[in-house]
């Protein structure tokens, strides 16, 4: 019987280090400053540090995006710490009028969308902020 447990709490163990860290969803206000690390406020005035992949960060970087309402999908590396999913899995959302947003960047001049701010990749104009509904891009 002992032999059995053993074994047992062995395949638990290693089953939970497999795993990834488990997913949760962070909500509330962007705060955004130059010089500060992003992060959001919740509704309980909570304040968590958002960090994220390259594109990630570079959202999360821009002033623009300050004061947006966000879900942010991912999982706490630390307290007050968080980690959001890689950009390709629409991790980050903004809420606007009731619907949750893709943070997208668009140059009008080539008509080429990206997921990133910073100049077009063709013509090197700045790229405009646009919020795109999950529908559209689809
Ligand atoms: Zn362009």
């Amino acid at each position: 019987m002992r032999v059995c447990l053993c074994f047992l709490f062995l395949t638990v163990f290693s089953l939970q280090a497999s795993t990834p860290p488990k997913s949760e969803t962070v909500r509330g206000k962007l705060v955004v400053r130059s010089g500060e690390a992003p992060l959001v406020e919740t509704a309980e005035h909570q304040r968590i540090v958002l960090d994220g992949d390259t594109p990630t960060r570079k959202v999360l970087h821009d002033p623009r995006v300050n004061g947006f309402e966000v879900e942010a999908r991912g999982h706490f590396t630390a307290p007050g710490k968080f980690l959001i999913d890689p950009q390709h899995t629409r991790a980050l959302l903004v809420r606007d009028g009731g619907k949750l947003k893709m943070i997208t960047y668009w140059c009008d001049v080539c008509y080429i969308r990206a997921y990133a701010p910073g100049p077009c990749v063709c013509c090197q104009k700045d790229t405009d902020l646009d919020l795109r509904d999950l529908d559209d891009i689809r």
